[in-house]
């Protein structure tokens, strides 16, 4: 049976930890980090989780500013506010939302966050950092960032030669995810809704990362013994079980089926959920430092 690996917990200690150093950020007369998170219309997922980033922000001890916005909001109205953000000294992380509203231009307004407030890494600067290497300089994108370090707390930080297979190729997930396994001296492999006979090829991975937004596509027999599998997808299926009309949220990844070959496997949900919104908050806390002129904490 696989070994769980618990991102709840993991997640627990970077919080705990940005919290330790935002209390001596602080005592030392540094800046309070800011967050400010952008949403604009009244999408119920992402109400959710722009509710859980706010809370997450507070218990680390950050200034937390909500920005609610009507649908109706204009392009130009919230690449102002994106501005004003831009120029607040007390504002260190600017996050926006996404998805936004189908009449404003998602890239643009990404493209609007100055690179040093790009706390979820969508800039291009950002993405080219981590697309060439220069990971000390950038802000890796939240989710992979946090698979990462739930793959070394898996294997420990040494992964070089092993075979990593990427299920997904998004710019938010899939993409940075293979640039992180690459920087460690991983060989890398990316597979999309293209690619020729995904179990074959996700066997041959050391390191399985599902991110495909596919319910439990990934089964038992795709598996390699010993594999650290990584489920990214979070899914919401009908749950018939707990009662007429309810659901229950699972993976891309059949737990049921991986846990029994895999050597160690996140759940979802308590897996890379949690690690998402952590990182979010240790790039803010990064944020806040370089901008008092200190060096990046590690
Ligand atoms: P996208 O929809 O942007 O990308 C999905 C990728 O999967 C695409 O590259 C697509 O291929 C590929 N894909 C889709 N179907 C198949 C298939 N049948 N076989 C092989 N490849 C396939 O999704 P995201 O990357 O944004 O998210 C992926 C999952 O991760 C979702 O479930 C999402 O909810 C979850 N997620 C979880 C987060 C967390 O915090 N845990 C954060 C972000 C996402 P192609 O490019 O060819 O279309």
């Amino acid at each position: 049976m696989a070994k769980l690996i618990d991102g709840k917990s993991v997640a627990a200690d970077v919080v705990n930890k940005v919290k330790a150093m935002t209390a001596d950020l602080v005592a030392k007369n540094g800046p309070q980090p800011g967050i400010a998170v952008v949403i604009v219309g009244e999408d119920p997922a992402s109400q959710v989780y722009v509710a859980s980033k706010s809370r997450t922000a507070k218990e680390c001890g950050f200034l937390s500013v909500q920005h609610a916005l009507p649908a109706e909001t204009s392009e130009a109205a919230l690449l102002k506010l994106i501005d004003d953000l831009n120029r607040d000294a007390a504002i260190h992380g600017i996050l926006v939302q996404l998805p936004l509203p189908g009449h404003i231009d998602s890239g643009k307004v990404i493209q609007a966050i100055a690179p040093e407030k790009d706390v979820d890494g969508f800039h291009f600067i950002n993405v080219g950092k981590v697309g060439t290497g220069e990971l000390e300089t950038a802000f890796v994108p939240c989710t992979p960032a946090g698979s990462m370090l739930l793959i070394e707390r898996a294997r420990g930080k040494d992964l070089s030669g092993l075979n990593a297979v990427v299920l997904g190729r998004s710019n938010i997930v899939g993409k940075p995810m293979a640039n992180l396994l690459l920087a460690a001296n991983c060989t890398v492999t990316v597979a999309h809704s293209r690619t020729k006979d995904l179990p074959a090829l996700a066997r041959t991975a050391d390191i399985l990362v599902a991110a495909v937004g596919r319910p439990q596509m990934v089964k038992g027999d795709w598996i390699k013994p010993g594999a650290t599998v990584i489920d990214v997808g979070i899914n919401r299926i009908p749950a018939p079980e707990k009662g007429e009309g309810k659901t229950r949220l699972v993976g891309d990844v059949d737990f049921a089926e991986a846990e029994k070959l895999a050597g160690a496997i996140t759940p979802v949900p308590g897996g890379v959920g949690p690690m998402t919104i952590a990182m979010l908050m240790a790039n803010t806390l990064v944020s806040a430092y370089l901008a008092a002129g200190l060096k990046r904490p590690s």
